[in-house]
């Protein structure tokens, strides 16, 4: 009997919040039968107030978190955790943890659940508790392609109760699947690697992406240094390398690696083949210096879809830098440890410290992270909030150039939800602050060399799990995944869509879409949204190499002002 009305009292936990109600203090310690008893009615009483409030104010509410772009989020995020019971996270003296389990509820869908991933320990530190509400526990798994998983995921999974499995019941795969478990992912399974990644992820193929998008956008677009496939470009290169001036540089790169391997500087009297393992780069030989040294940032970006797009950048990264002075004499451009910034060949310098944490020498150390490198600009009196702006501007021109591609290599519409992507973009700044895009990377590296690295990276991959979404099955909700059809939509009908007739007009892949893009909202942690972002959707509609239907619909939201009550 007990048993009977602890559960129910967990129950009344559970009943559907809309938004206002977050403010909502849940109480989850029950000691004895009579406290469960007040506590559900307390619980019940207490909602109802505040839902009878809120039907009020919903459309209100609704345009707000709309409006909510990041730096309102984090605001959101840490004024109404102040009003969340603090009790939640304590356990409860009568239902051990092994039953029950906190997820994240959406506030649109009352019987949609994701996977709550909680900071792991070394972060010292708590995720917003908002929207988090226990259900019973389930076994969860992932699956990965038989490497060496990193620590940061795996601490990442160990936090959120994930286990690892070798059969087909994960709900997320780890690592490059092959085409036949791409085929076969049922909806709510997901992959962090879209099948179109290498189109922009190897060196030779985002400089053809880009340069034809730079074709039609020359300014906006020139954030890519001019690069020439020596397969293609060989003779067209010579010619221009004979009219540069005497002492122009370029580096030369294999168009499929990494880590600088393969990499070096040439000049006009280097020799050169039309090789096709290799490309050539205009090089940067003006490159912003800290303490004279050259660094560039390594910059984190998740796509989460791509119809619609949407893209958010981490708001911390690492900046990586070269451990001999910079110098441009031509006795120099061979050595490595000035020209290149790659962590994998400066560790191998003996002028090379590493990041950990000591807080008298960070100044000094090879590895800053992009807090210490904004502290650092500050002081030498640098907006840094303008240049992080400008390499936002580079990070979203990218990603919509990419756009076509991702979708593209997509297996099947039906899979439209599986994959999502954390990318590595490898940006150097100029000495006028111009960042300029130097590679993309897919599966950045995650290994945890250092204090500094293990924080940054195990924030970022907890934060990238929860944000994505992880279904946390219910029959209910499943019912209600399966029952939905995609349609093919006509573009034009969009601008007939208003406040009053959008019920009408859309349908449930639509609103789902919508739900989709708003919850994602709800679950930055440190990612910010730069894409569908009110401030800039209008912006940056012309970069599109086509139009679609599910991002012109959210831009259809924004110019409505929001005001559709979802
Ligand atoms: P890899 O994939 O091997 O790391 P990158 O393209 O990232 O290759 O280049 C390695 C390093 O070389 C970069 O971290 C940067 O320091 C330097 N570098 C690359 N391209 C340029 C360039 N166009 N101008 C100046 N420096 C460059």
């Amino acid at each position: 009997m007990q048993k009977r009305v602890q559960i129910q009292s967990r129950k009344a936990q559970t009943v559907y919040l809309p938004l206002a109600a977050s403010s909502l203090t849940i109480h989850s310690r029950i000691t004895s039968q009579s406290q469960s008893q007040n506590n559900i009615v307390k619980v019940v009483q207490k909602q109802l107030k505040v839902r009878n409030r809120s039907l009020k104010t919903r459309n209100q509410m609704q345009k707000e978190i709309l409006s909510q772009t990041d730096s309102c989020t984090q605001k959101v995020s840490t004024e109404r955790n102040l009003e969340i019971d603090s009790s939640i996270m304590e356990p409860s003296t009568t239902i051990t943890n092994k039953q029950f389990q906190l997820v994240w509820q959406s506030p649109y869908r009352p019987h949609i659940y994701t996977i709550n991933f909680p900071y792991p320990a070394l972060l010292q530190q708590q995720r917003s508790q908002q929207f988090l509400v226990e259900q019973i526990k389930k076994p969860l798994f992932y699956k990965l392609q038989g490497q060496v998983p990193f620590k940061c995921v795996l601490n990442s999974f160990e936090a959120a109760g994930f286990e690892r499995s070798d059969d087909d019941n994960w709900l997320l795969y780890w690592g490059l699947a092959s085409k036949e478990t791409l085929n076969e992912m049922k909806r709510y399974q997901k992959t962090n690697h879209f099948p179109g990644c290498w189109s922009v992820g190897r060196k030779d193929n985002l400089w053809i992406h880009l340069s034809k998008v730079k074709r039609r956008f020359p300014t906006e677009y020139s954030f890519i240094p001019n690069t020439y496939l020596l397969q293609y470009d060989f003779e067209r290169f010579e010619r221009i390398r004979e009219c540069a001036p005497k002492k122009t540089l370029w580096i030369k790169k294999p168009v499929a690696s990494a880590r600088g391997n393969g990499i070096k500087l040439i000049n006009k009297k280097s020799k050169l083949t039309a090789d096709k393992r290799y490309l050539v780069m205009d090089y940067i030989s003006n490159p912003h210096l800290i303490n004279n040294f050259k660094y560039d940032l390594r910059v984190y970006v998740l796509i989460t879809s791509t119809d619609p797009l949407r893209v958010y950048m981490y708001k911390d990264g690492l900046v990586r830098f070269a451990t001999q002075e910079y110098s441009l004499k031509s006795s120099d451009i061979k050595k490595r440890f000035i020209h290149l910034t790659n962590f994998s060949v400066n560790k191998q310098s003996p002028n090379f410290i590493a990041n950990n944490q000591d807080i008298g020498k960070q100044l000094k150390t090879s590895k800053w992270s992009h807090k210490e490198y904004k502290q650092q600009l500050m002081d030498q009196g640098i907006n840094h909030k303008l240049l992080f702006k400008s390499i936002q501007d580079v990070v979203l021109k990218t990603c919509i150039a990419a756009e076509p591609l991702l979708l593209e290599n997509r297996i099947t519409q039906e899979h439209k939800n599986n994959y999502f992507e954390l990318f590595g973009f490898d940006i150097l700044i100029d000495e006028k602050l111009k960042p300029w895009l130097l590679e993309v990377n897919v599966s950045p590296s995650l290994n945890s060399s250092s204090e500094l690295d293990a924080q940054i990276k195990t924030q970022l991959i907890s934060d990238m799990l929860h944000l994505i979404g992880l279904e946390y099955h219910t029959k209910k909700a499943f019912r209600i995944q399966i029952k939905k059809k995609l349609y093919e939509r006509n573009i034009n009908d969009i601008q007939s869509i208003n406040t009053r007739n959008f019920r009408q007009k859309v349908n449930q892949e639509d609103l789902d879409v919508m739900i989709q893009s708003l919850e994602e909202q709800l679950r930055l942690g440190q990612f910010k949204c730069l894409y569908p972002n009110k401030k800039n959707i209008f912006e940056y509609e012309q970069y599109f190499e086509y139009p679609r239907f599910h991002n012109k619909l959210i831009q259809k939201y924004f110019e409505d002002g929001s005001n559709w009550v979802i």
